[in-house]
């Protein structure tokens, strides 16, 4: 290279420098909300910058389903509200099947949390971290119209659906299991009512309000026999690694809550105010 070729390529070398110097300057200054107390987006540690990545099985009506490719539902809502809050333009709905949600967030660098419908248990606790409980729920058992439940005996012989890894598989191997039901698990909830439908199986025990959701069409020709009192509660989950986010997240959830929006968001889906 000659003299002047090197000269020429050192001044393009700091004008180059120069600039992402200046750029990186100015993405700074324009993402750091310049009244507001709230804790600066680019402060978290997340699987893609600028966006919350959340892991979910989608088949989950009305908490998450897909509209084309497009996620909608509760879940949705809810944590697309809690993103504004913690300065994050948007969120990225990730389809994943149910059961395998937990190792993945564990493993890291798929998605930043699990909105889910996920129940808050001790044992998944020991794996990762919930959120503040943000939904009280209860199992049901769904039959064909004019089906009879009782007592776990009824189920005795039947073949009962299940989503593999869920609640409602847990209560019914603990139920209805001992009382000679044949449990079947399916892999997403859409899956086990269809079978329920199609007479593949008996009865299907899923979380109520999926299960509502699941007969509100009367034509599919199935009901809600029975609910199950479980008492539980749903959380958002987040990796062990990751406590900044989880603390930024149960700050977003306490100010939708506080602003109404929680309530509206409750109402759209729900058609009823929150308790
Ligand atoms: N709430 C149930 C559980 O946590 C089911 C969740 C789901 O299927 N998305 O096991």
């Amino acid at each position: 290279m000659s003299k002047y070729g090197k000269v020429l390529s050192l001044v393009l070398i700091a004008a180059l420098a120069f600039a992402v110097i200046g750029l990186a300057g100015c993405g700074t200054t324009t993402e750091k909300p310049a009244t507001t107390e709230e804790k600066p987006a680019v402060d978290l540690k997340l699987v893609t910058a600028g966006q919350l990545t959340a892991g979910s099985d989608t088949s989950f009506p009305p908490f998450e389903s897909m509209n084309g490719d497009v996620a909608e539902g509760f879940d949705v809502d809810l944590l697309n509200a809690m993103a504004k809050e913690m300065g994050i333009a948007k969120t990225v709905f990730k389809t994943e099947i149910f059961d395998t949600l937990i190792p993945t967030l564990k493993a890291g660098g798929k998605f930043d949390v699990i909105a889910s419908g996920m129940t808050i248990k001790p044992e998944r606790a020991l794996e990762i971290d919930f959120s503040d409980p943000y939904f009280d729920s209860n199992q049901s058992l769904a039959m064909k119209t004019g089906g009879k439940y009782a007592a776990p005996a009824d189920m005795s012989g039947k073949k009962v659906g299940v989503q593999s890894g869920t609640t409602g598989e847990s209560w019914a191997t603990e139920n209805l299991k001992p009382a000679g039901a044949t449990l079947v698990p399916f892999k997403d909830a859409v899956q086990a009512f269809s079978a329920l439908q199609a007479g593949n199986v008996d009865a299907v025990v899923n979380d109520l309000p999926v299960t509502a959701e699941m007969v509100k069409d009367t034509t599919k020709g199935l009901a809600m026999i029975a609910q199950i009192p479980t008492g539980e509660q749903y959380g958002f989950a987040i990796s062990k690694d990751n406590p900044e986010l989880k603390a930024a997240i149960n700050d977003a959830l306490a100010k939708v809550k506080a602003s109404g929006e929680y309530g509206t968001i409750y109402k759209k889906w729900f058609g009823v105010d929150p308790e």
